[in-house]
């Protein structure tokens, strides 16, 4: 008993360990920084971790037998605790002995689910198992411009945490790699970075990549004796345009250069690699832990790996891609017992390719040119630097009540936010936005906040986080 209550606290810790203060983030990291790596990590991470060294190279055959059997275990679950599944499975005449018996045929007969169903069916898309010391209550962030609050297991970050060193370790990470860190983190203080002793990190802004920053940070950066840059696309993309301005090198020892968490354009991977003579290395990955995915050692397509989800791609015409298809990824958790996401749209997209890759040997679902969620909008800072939509991107409780909200800008170091707001908003969670955004820039853009009745979408249906109206051009290389 006690030992559970110790883990559930470990568990809150390690999710809500990066909002915390600096000053506490430092001392708490720093006295940690001496345990045990297995210690620190806990006995999910060494099972998940180990659960994947066992099975990455198994045959198609039995990962495809583990696989149903995952999903055999959420189709029941769902069946048994989730109101919405149970209807759904009376309707469709569907007992249980047919989810073990053939759950990807139960799966395709599910129709496809996205946030909006979620969201306007909430209390009965939740498991009534519900227990509030396994589990958090999250959101995709802000980058979708229509915040998604959902439960997730507690426990999620350490074993997703399993997978990303699995996967890191294709280019030769290990839990001593220094990584030097250009992802959103808001950074106070004159020294102009921050550094995390747990993680290994030397963290620094995103919001301020002007020549006159780096120039100042980088003496600091070599110092540091990094073994990996881990970045957005689009903050990687503004180191290298300083690095070729500046005519300077990343440190020696760095192996490769980590990005995820928006799209690459073609030709901005090969700038990356010829700027920096390091390889670029991509996963994909969500808030909703439904689909994780890398490349691996000798090929430049996504791996989606079967332990962690069942992935779907679904074409235009609604079917099962077949490979060369253009397709929708769809997924279904294997983590998540709170809310069960079934056959969840992503509103990603991406070129499918099969379910085997030759250059590795592994039997996971390949799959390559995401496209969908993650732009590489931005807003421009007074001193013409570019700060990209993955690094506005926040996670916190005040947009709650917020149905969809957008930047407008058309003047360097101004924006404004335009919110649409839901039932239950006030002039505090106004002021609270307003403030969130002004402290995570630092001075860098001045945001107003405005609510609006409308937020229209662009002609094409699709919706803009940020409309753009400066002279300025669009970061980027074409
Ligand atoms: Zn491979």
């Amino acid at each position: 008993m006690k030992l559970s209550f110790l883990s559930a606290v470990r568990r809150k810790v390690f999710n809500n360990y990066a909002t915390l203060p600096y000053e506490v983030k430092n001392f708490i990291s720093f006295g940690l920084s001496f345990m045990p790596n297995h210690l620190l990590l806990g006995s999910h991470f060494r099972e998940v971790y180990r659960m994947i060294k066992q099975t990455e190279y198994l045959s198609g055959e039995i990962l495809k037998k583990r696989r149903e059997e995952n999903l055999s275990r959420i189709l029941l679950h769902a069946n048994r605790s989730v109101d919405y599944y149970s209807v759904l499975f009376k309707q469709l005449g569907v007992p249980e002995s047919e989810m073990l018996a053939s759950p990807i045929h139960v799966i395709s007969r599910i129709p496809p689910i996205d946030k909006s169903t979620i969201r306007d069916n909430y209390p009965i898309f939740l498991s009534n198992t519900i227990n509030k010391t396994i589990c958090d209550y999250t959101s995709t962030g802000g980058t979708s411009g229509e915040p998604f609050y959902f439960h997730i297991n507690s426990d999620r970050s350490t074993k997703e945490l399993a997978y990303l060193i699995d996967l890191w370790e294709r280019v030769g990470f290990n839990l001593n790699s220094r990584r030097v860190t250009f992802r959103g983190s808001p950074i106070k203080g004159n020294k102009g970075w921050e550094n995390d002793w747990i993680t290994r990190e030397r963290k620094f802004s995103s919001f301020e990549l002007t020549d006159q920053y780096l120039g100042r940070i980088w003496p600091d950066l070599c110092r540091y004796r990094p073994d990996f840059v881990y970045a957005y696309p689009s903050t990687a993309l503004a180191l290298c345009q300083f690095i070729e301005r500046s005519g300077r090198q990343l440190p020696k020892n760095i192996k490769a250069i980590l990005v995820g968490s928006e799209n690459i354009y073609d030709g901005q991977e090969d700038y990356i690699e010829t700027v920096t003579r390091k390889r670029v290395f991509k996963w994909y990955g969500h808030s909703e832990k439904l689909i994780l995915a890398g490349e691996c050692e000798k090929s430049k397509y996504y791996h989606a790996y079967p332990q962690y989800g069942y992935v779907e791609f679904i074409n235009e015409k609604g079917e099962l891609a077949s490979p060369g298809d253009f397709a929708e990824i769809v997924g279904t958790g294997f983590m998540n017992t709170v809310l069960p996401f079934i056959r969840y749209r992503t509103g990603d997209y991406c070129t499918y390719l099969g379910e085997y890759c030759p250059e590795c040997g592994r039997h996971y679902p390949i799959f390559k040119d995401v496209r969908g969620r993650w732009t590489q909008e931005v807003l421009y800072g007074k001193k013409g630097n570019s700060i990209c939509m993955s690094a506005i991107n926040v996670h916190s409780d005040n947009f709650k009540n917020v149905f969809r909200y957008q930047f407008y800008q058309d003047t360097p170091g101004r924006a404004l936010l335009k919110i649409m707001p839901q039932e239950g908003f006030a002039q505090k969670d106004k002021r609270a936005i307003e403030k969130e955004f002004n402290l995570k820039f630092n001075g860098n853009v001045v945001v107003e906040a405005v609510v609006v009745k409308q937020i229209p979408l662009t002609h094409r249906g699709k919706y803009m986080f940020i409309d753009q109206n400066t002279s300025e051009k669009l970061l980027g290389v074409s």
